[in-house]
């Protein structure tokens, strides 16, 4: 494995393994890799002949507030991860690279954008789309894989890939769960002891959320109930617990199609989210 840093270096590098016929495989990550991380490292090589996974913290994704200054950095870690994981070339750009003095130009995802994370966090979706956008000009992938955690940013980024025309398929691995049900995620390294032991509380409502769907509850309002009044139990902070159409992200009354229920909320000071879709198998 080998690690690049410049970004016309990795445009070089993409463009020679077009040229030889070799498939590029994308993992977009901000590092701290875990399993979930790894599953889509794994997902990508299954399909590719080679595979780039990025590590950048992209600081145009924060919000004033939020824990960019913070947020687990390990490059050593990570590389030894990746690298067991299938990982060819560890991409890892320089903020000032990214973004030179003067750089004004965003990509902006209208609609399924707004709600949800997009409501709770003015101006996140708007830099992860433009990262996004970024890094596939950068990488040149055949094949970019994004984790079912974070369902709205998926769903986002099909609907930019789709609409700019960016010749990649986009595909979406399922969530990675630690054994005790918690969705793995690099915010788990701020939860101490307590904290994480409210936070199961979230797997554990979806899972209770979901078995009543099983067993034929399609009221988006009980559903949604079941979710919070775990949480609540717990302590956790709810910021919001939605049912939505898993493919419009509108919200709805009573599942007839099939639905994304979808949770944001505090532990301590730690923001989790987390997600399950409920439909007819
Ligand atoms: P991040 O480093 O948090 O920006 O995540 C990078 C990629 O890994 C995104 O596509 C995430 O959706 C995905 N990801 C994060 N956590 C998980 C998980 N527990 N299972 C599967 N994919 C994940």
């Amino acid at each position: 494995m080998n690690t690049v840093h410049d970004i016309r270096e990795m445009q070089r590098l993409a463009d020679a393994h077009r040229a030889a016929g070799r498939r590029i495989g994308f993992v977009p990550t901000m590092g701290f890799l875990h399993d979930g991380h790894l599953s889509l490292i794994t997902a990508a090589k299954a399909q590719c002949d080679v595979v780039v996974v990025s590590i950048f913290v992209n600081p145009t994704q924060f919000g004033a507030g939020e824990d960019l200054d913070r947020y687990p950095r390990d490059l050593a870690r990570d590389a030894a991860l990746a690298e067991r994981a299938g990982c060819d070339t560890l991409f890892v750009p320089e903020e000032g690279a990214m973004y030179p003095p003067g750089y004004g130009t965003a990509v902006d995802c209208n609609g399924v954008a707004s709600t949800l994370e997009g409501a709770s966090r003015p101006g996140h979706f708007r830099g992860v789309t433009t990262v996004v956008a970024k890094l596939f000009n950068i990488v040149k992938p055949h094949v970019a894989v994004f984790g079912q955690k974070d369902a709205q940013q998926a769903l986002i980024l099909k609907k930019m890939s789709e609409e700019l025309n960016f010749d990649v398929d986009l595909q979406i691995a399922p969530t990675v769960r630690e054994s005790d049900g918690l969705a793995m995620s690099s915010r788990n390294a701020y939860l101490d002891a307590s904290d994480r032991a409210a936070a199961l509380s979230i797997s554990r409502g979806l899972r209770e959320a979901e078995a009543q769907y099983r067993n034929g509850e399609r009221s988006a309002d009980t559903l949604r109930r079941t979710v919070e009044h775990e949480m609540r139990l717990a302590g956790l902070t709810i910021d919001y617990v939605a049912l939505v159409d898993a493919r419009t992200l509108e919200e709805m009354e009573m599942l007839e199609r099939p639905a994304l229920l979808a949770v944001a909320a505090r532990a301590g000071s730690t923001r989790l989210i987390d997600n399950v879709v409920l439909q007819e198998r």
